[in-house]
């Protein structure tokens, strides 16, 4: 038995459990046919990995055929047996390098797995290798990685979004099934709308940020790319809960998925669905994005459910609040970095200072020095009260609104992004790239979950629009099922058309 790129990449995690429980093939053929398509698609188009690991995906496939083997169903295997993942190049996966796509850490190799790694791989998955970021993760279209470009798979001229770009376009060319993401302003959800997948930031706390390197601290938090909610859902279903290695995580049960159904039997009527009236006019929302929200607004009425308007008064000051806080983190956090204890040294320094300048001088890229620079200023003596402790204070008012905006309504939805995925090259003011997570960045600020979910292409420019669903903290299964219920309205293409593209040009054979 085998299984071509073309059968494998149209499989949906339930798809591959279900494909191992009637024996019609093993892990290893899900682990072949996932190696043949990442060797098509991914050194000459997406460029979505730093690191391959094909041999632990084979092994682990063999670790499920046992498992299958001996009687048990994949089922008992675990929630994700056989299941091709990704993980992005901030996570510690034993025996591979984990290089944030910096110079800085570019041999870095941890002696732990992440907890989202070992307990994704406790469940049965294939880990396939390590994605693309934006250095550090500090960006939206992961251009500032080290090593690579990442091309978004709907057209290979353009950026997957980012920071977790290389997740989200390999979850959206067929390369992997799911993939994981890290998101601290958005860099789940936004390269997820751009790549037409789903992405989910669940609750802070839901997931341990244990073996993730660290940008924000109270910011961060991990989750999955799929190319349906029911992916997104058992991913998360095996990964949440409290760890003891992060005191921040919760005891969370593992019922995403059974939320997930709940919105596909029982619909959503009666729900209350909130929209925050200025966004609908928001300057830099473009004329598309705001007439597939406009049709999902729509949809989610016709499905029985009330759309409410309301306002968050302080939502406009998320993002000045996110880039004093965010910074200052980063900064705190990019401290250990000194080339002494972790990261990149040069060569030939002569004294100890000059080892440490130089070395992080050439070991950053600027989008990390600007961050590291603007988090040391704002917190230098004198500037502290100025700017940090306002952020704070603004960052209560913002969270304020959000409860009292959950008192009214069951989700709230906006765009995920104000535009479509732009050109490669095109955003090289940093200005302009910090507005593209204007809807995403106050739900991090405020700590709650967020989901995108495709709502279709941009009537201009073709590319895949993103609807972001939030909830209330620690009441993520509103989303899943508000999202699970409106994915069932849509019939869009799950998986870019690049790999039918690649098959039907001659010497191109995805197969
Ligand atoms: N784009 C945002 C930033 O650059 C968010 C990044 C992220 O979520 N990691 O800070």
């Amino acid at each position: 038995m085998s299984l071509s790129p073309a059968e494998y990449t149209g499989f949906s995690v339930l798809d591959i459990l279900t494909g191992l429980d009637c024996r019609d093939f093993t892990a290893r053929d899900v682990a072949k046919a996932a190696i043949a398509t990442i060797e098509s698609l991914e050194a000459e188009h997406v460029g979505a990995f730093i690191s391959l690991t094909p041999e632990m995906a084979l092994k682990a496939a063999g670790n499920v055929d046992g498992t299958c083997v001996s009687g048990a169903s994949p089922f008992e295997a675990g929630l994700l047996a056989g299941v091709p993942i990704g993980y992005k190049d901030n996570m510690n996966l034993l025996g591979s390098r984990t290089t944030c796509a910096s110079r800085m850490m570019e041999n870095y190799e941890s002696m732990v797995n992440a907890t989202c790694v070992s307990k994704t791989l406790a469940a049965g998955a294939l880990p396939m290798g390590k994605t693309n970021l934006d250095e550090f993760a500090f960006g939206s279209s992961t251009e500032t990685s080290a090593f690579k470009t990442t091309h978004n798979p709907w057209d290979l001229t353009r950026v997957p979004g980012g920071s977790s770009g290389g997740s989200a376009a390999a979850v959206a060319s067929g390369m992997l099934t799911v993939a994981l993401g890290s998101d601290t302003g958005g860099s789940i959800r936004q390269p997820a709308s751009f790549c037409g997948v789903v992405g989910f930031k669940p609750t802070y706390g839901v997931v341990s940020r244990y073996g993730v390197v660290a940008f924000g601290s109270s910011l961060d938090q991990v989750g999955p790319f799929g190319r349906s909610v029911a992916d997104v859902a058992l991913t998360t279903d095996a990964m949440c809960g409290h760890d003891v290695r992060d005191s921040t995580s919760q005891n969370i049960d593992p019922t995403y998925y059974k939320s997930v159904l709940a919105g596909q039997r029982e619909g959503i009527k009666g729900m209350r669905v909130g929209v925050v009236s200025e966004y609908l006019n928001a300057p830099g929302v473009t004329a598309e994005v705001t007439a597939a929200f406009k049709e999902a607004l729509q949809r989610v009425e016709d499905l029985g459910a009330h759309i409410v308007e309301l306002e968050l008064p302080h939502a406009k000051a998320a993002l000045s609040a996110y880039y004093v806080i965010g910074p200052c983190e980063a900064f705190s956090n990019l401290s250990r970095f000194d080339s002494i204890r972790y990261g990149y040294c040069v060569p030939d320094a002569t004294t100890m200072t000059e080892q440490y300048e130089r070395s992080r001088a050439e070991g950053f890229g600027p989008e990390v020095i600007r961050r590291i620079l603007l988090g040391t200023y704002l917190l230098s003596s004198g500037v502290y009260d100025t700017y940090y402790y306002p952020a704070q204070q603004v960052r209560t008012l913002i969270t304020q609104d959000y409860h009292s905006a959950f008192e009214q309504v069951d989700v709230l939805l906006t765009p995920t992004s104000p535009r479509t995925a732009f050109a490669v090259g095109e955003v090289s003011d940093p200005t302009t790239m910090y507005l593209s997570d204007i809807f995403t960045i106050p739900i991090n600020i405020a700590g709650n979950g967020g989901l995108s979910l495709p709502i279709g292409l941009g009537l201009d420019s073709g590319m895949p629009v993103g609807l972001q669903i939030i909830g209330p903290q620690f009441k993520d299964s509103n989303i899943m099922r508000v999202a699970a219920a409106l994915e069932a309205t849509y019939d869009i293409p799950r998986l870019a058309p690049l790999v039918q593209e690649l098959s039907n040009t001659p010497g191109g054979d995805a197969r």
